[in-house]
């Protein structure tokens, strides 16, 4: 299998290309005129055009007396300002405005434009609403100039966005390949074994434990497939393909309700084509 240059999955920048450049550097407009990214929770609120669905542009959006917060510059898209703000999840929408959620599994209409311009808004308020204060002595921080970044002005403390890397697996055995399901998702659905990098980890340890930990089987010959940002609310998706080398399912019940395998010609329910999961399962499939 050829490892592909960069994966155009929504939520990943390269969906936008050089289009977008982020505001880490260069001079804040005077003035918050461009692309509307409001966001309700993990919705984007958009306006219905014909059948697309695209971003309010221009002003600052009408309607929203007194909700509309100070506007956070996100970057630029193709020569427009990209504005961020945070509305609260119990604001009603004027007329012509819809929230749409950006969550694939919960059937998310927008495009991956659309995707993964929220998903930075999204993870640009999660940085900044836990970014404020100084995580050693509690001072106020301040913006570095040219990053995301800020400073403690107290003790010097300096942090970036925490992005945080888990790993994502599909376990081969010729023509059959394991699939698992957690209680919960939609009937008959399955994917992916998934899990968190820990502590002094590397990424292909991480898919060796996982694997076993969760379904209890042994793998060899781990192969990188592609990456996906993930802004639920900040995880990078690392994808792999194992293979087999032994050992029978044994479900931790913690995690999974359903481990199985499935022939390569006959798989159950998958997720949406949103997902680094279904790629990883499509590559082995086609
Ligand atoms: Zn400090």
């Amino acid at each position: 299998m050829a490892t592909p240059l960069s994966v155009h999955l929504p939520f990943n920048r390269d969906c936008i290309g050089d289009a977008f450049v982020p505001a880490k550097s260069g001079q804040k407009p005077s003035e918050a005129h461009g692309h509307w990214l409001l966001v309700q929770d993990q919705r984007l609120v958009v306006v219905a055009d014909g059948d697309r669905l695209r971003l309010p542009t221009g002003e600052p959006p009408a309607g929203f007396d007194g909700v509309l917060g100070e506007p956070f510059w996100l970057g630029t898209l193709a020569g427009t300002e990209c504005w961020v703000v945070s509305l609260p999840r119990e604001t009603p929408l004027p007329n012509g405005f819809h929230a749409e959620t950006m969550v694939p599994m919960q059937g998310t209409r927008l495009p991956d434009e659309l995707l993964s311009l929220g998903g930075m808004a999204m993870q640009a308020l999660w940085w900044e609403s836990t970014s404020g204060h100084c995580p050693r002595c509690g001072e106020a921080t301040e913006r570095l100039a040219g990053e995301w970044g800020k400073r403690c002005p107290r003790c010097r403390y300096e942090h970036y966005p925490h992005l945080h890397p888990a790993v994502i697996v599909l376990v081969t055995d010729g023509d059959r390949c394991l699939l698992a399901r957690k209680a919960g998702w939609a009937p008959g659905r399955y994917a992916l074994v998934a899990g968190f990098v820990d502590n002094g980890e590397s990424l292909e340890g991480c898919v060796a434990r996982e694997v076993k930990e969760e379904v209890g089987v042994d793998v060899t010959d781990i192969r990188y497939v592609g990456s996906q940002n993930w802004p639920f609310p900040s995880q990078l998706m690392v994808g792999f393909e194992a293979t087999y080398a032994g050992g029978d399912i044994r479900l931790d019940p913690e995690e999974l309700e359903d481990a199985r395998w499935f022939p390569r010609g006959a798989l159950p329910s998958l997720p949406s084509r949103h997902s680094i999961s279904r790629f990883i399962i499509d590559q082995y499939a086609r």
